[in-house]
């Protein structure tokens, strides 16, 4: 049974991390005039409302893109997705990934977006009707395998999962080695949360020495509330894009001025 809802965390310290880095890479991506595959494993529900009871309940909205949305220019990608976003839906609307890449991409690309739970399925296809956009209520690391390589081969993945599920922790590097195996030229964004009991640890470190040559980048920030463990936000990338690095190294210095 699952019950997290990203509608409490939409916005916050950790989406605002994750979202500039998709929405870099993806605008690097799509700079050559070649298609593009795009694939996320946990999509959510697309479309979030800052004003909403769930962002109101946390708080987690108001300290992370109410606090830091001047780090972005109105040219930076992600603040550039956030407007066309904004425009649609007015001021309090946030999109999640799947609206954030939608809002970048072009309509030659392909976007296959896998989620589980029902609600979030529904309201998803509410906010992106687009015919491009194939939707699966299916589990999003069985996708990854099932729909790699694609084609076109050159694309990028989101794996963005809740955690859950406490297995997913051992079970996700061998799932990106089986990937990249099978995808070798994916560009492959992993999210993971930094915990203060230290859950994500042996994962990140596996990661990284499997594959030295990927991005690995994590900030930190005050826990949302006291006792909250999540202290952090990481993303780890296989194939990063080249200036994905700068911009990594730009929120580096951000978040730890906060
Ligand atoms: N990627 C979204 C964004 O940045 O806007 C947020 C996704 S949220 C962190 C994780 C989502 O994964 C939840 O909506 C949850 O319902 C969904 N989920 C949980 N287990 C799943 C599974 N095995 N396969 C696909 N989706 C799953």
């Amino acid at each position: 049974m699952l019950s997290y809802q990203h509608a409490y965390h939409a916005g916050n310290l950790a989406d605002v991390h994750k979202h500039a880095l998709l929405a870099s890479a993806l605008d690097h991506l799509t700079r050559k005039d070649k298609a593009l595959s795009y694939f996320e494993t946990h999509a959510g529900r697309g479309l979030y409302k800052l004003d909403g009871s769930e962002a109101l309940k946390t708080g987690e909205a108001a300290q992370g893109i109410g606090r830091v949305a001047d780090w972005f220019t109105p040219d930076h990608p992600y603040a550039r997705a956030r407007a066309m976003v904004t425009a649609e839906h007015g001021p309090a609307a946030y999109p999640g990934s799947p609206l954030i890449a939608a809002a970048l991409l072009r309509g030659f690309d392909t976007m296959t977006l896998a989620e589980l739970h029902p609600a979030e399925v529904a309201a998803l296809r509410e906010a992106m009707p687009q015919r491009y956009v194939q939707l699966l209520q299916e589990d999003g690391l069985a996708m990854a395998l099932s729909r790699t390589p694609p084609d076109p081969r050159r694309g990028m993945m989101l794996i963005d999962p809740s955690y859950e599920v406490k297995t997913d922790y051992d079970r996700i590097p061998d799932l990106i080695a089986k990937l990249h195996r099978k995808w070798n030229v994916g560009v492959v964004m992993l999210w993971y949360p930094v915990l203060s009991n230290n859950a994500h640890s042996a994962m990140a470190q596996t990661l990284r020495m499997r594959f030295s040559d990927a991005l690995s980048h994590e900030v930190r920030f005050a826990p949302a509330r006291p006792g909250h463990g999540m202290i952090g936000s990481g993303i780890f990338v296989l194939n990063p894009p080249f200036p994905l690095q700068d911009e990594a190294t730009r929120l580096s210095r951000l978040y730890a001025a906060l």
